[in-house]
């Protein structure tokens, strides 16, 4: 983990600047901060959970972590709770990005600072930032990262494709989406990508609740519906346990497997690249994302104004300022350099 130390710019108050509209005026070494995390469904979520407590109490603050198992009126309950407990502090993955306006604006007003963590926030002035992977860079990596694949392992076009999307409540779903399409719809216009099923928006391809099995479902009645006589050259996968349900429902069905795409570098997905298996993943890493948020809210408790961003975001309501890390293409043929200092993710791929 690297500390992100030094680039602290923001010591002068500009809230005009930041869209937030209060700064806080410091608070407690020890004080309460709570985390609200949508579910712990996925490695990077479990992951979050594990280092804000850690860190949070490395700190010197007091964490209350939660997480919501995809259920709005829980994560309601808990962020209520939080402001109930004397949180300084809010930080926010939600489970959907427009069910929490209420909450946060009596957070908010009662001087909390809310940060969104690793999902935008939306149609609320009841948040102070955000701290993601560009979402929409995530997908164009995705697309890229699928077209790539087509070309290294289908051989010539033009080839059979189909095309998942993740959550439909988490609004990088779309986004994720959207950015893949952008590079993967010009390849469906010129012929060189054919989505047999025909099924090509976000409506149609998203995966409820981010669930695996329904992937998975999905996948097989494609599979049954559309490609008895046709092979499946590629498929994009909005993350890497969705990724590994359409592999394994290609496999079931005794299909040659195709070139999937994933995001998070799951450990399972690390080593089924390794094995030749999912084709790519994206990596976001969980300690990156964390350790910023760590940054923003030692700012504030210091008493500082909010770190300045250039990147803005609007919600709906308000232009929320982002903190934007950059998401990575993972193959087999970059495996090893991109996790060459990490030594638990290299330890999968040197058994
Ligand atoms: C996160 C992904 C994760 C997905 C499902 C998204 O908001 O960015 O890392 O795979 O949620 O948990």
């Amino acid at each position: 983990l690297t500390a992100c130390g030094g680039g602290r710019e923001g010591t002068t108050s500009d809230p005009a600047a930041t869209g937030s509209s209060e700064t806080a005026a410091g608070f407690a070494a020890d004080a309460t901060v709570g985390v609200a995390l949508p579910w712990l469904g996925t490695q990077n979520w479990k992951e979050a959970e594990v280092l804000f407590k850690d860190q949070l109490k490395a700190a010197g603050l007091t964490p209350l972590v939660q997480s919501a198992d995809q259920k709005v009126p829980q994560q309601q309950q808990q962020i209520e709770a939080m402001i109930e407990q004397g949180a300084k502090v809010i930080v926010v993955g939600p489970v959907d990005g427009t069910q929490l306006g209420s909450v946060l604006e009596k957070a908010h007003d009662a001087g909390i600072a809310i940060i969104g963590y690793d999902r935008l926030i939306e149609n609320t002035t009841g948040v102070d930032a955000v701290v993601q992977f560009g979402s929409i860079r995530t997908g164009e990596l995705q697309g890229q990262s699928l077209l790539d694949g087509l070309a290294e392992r289908a051989g010539d076009a033009p080839y059979n494709i189909e095309l998942f999307g993740g959550g439909p409540a988490d609004p990088n779903a779309p986004s994720f989406f959207e950015g893949a399409m952008k590079v993967l719809q010009p390849k469906i216009d010129d012929g060189t990508l054919v989505v047999v099923s025909g099924q090509k928006d976000f409506t149609q391809v998203a995966t409820q609740d981010w669930d695996n099995a329904k992937a998975q479902a999905r996948m097989d009645s494609l599979l049954s519906g559309f490609y008895a006589d046709k092979t499946i050259d590629g498929v994009l996968s909005p993350n890497d346990g969705i990724g590994r349900a359409i592999l394994t429902s290609v496999a079931q069905a005794g299909q040659e497997l195709p070139v999937v795409t994933g995001l998070d570098a799951e450990n399972e997905s690390i080593i089924s690249i390794n094995d030749g298996k999912q084709y790519s993943t994206v990596a976001k890493p969980t300690d990156a994302l964390v350790a910023k948020t760590i940054e923003l809210i030692s700012a504030l408790q210091k008493g500082e104004a909010m770190p300045s961003t250039d990147a803005k975001e609007n919600n709906g309501s308000i232009d929320v300022p982002i903190f934007q890390l950059d998401p990575v293409v993972v193959t087999k043929a970059n495996l090893k350099e991109v996790f060459a200092n990490d030594p638990e993710r290299l330890k999968l791929i040197e058994g």
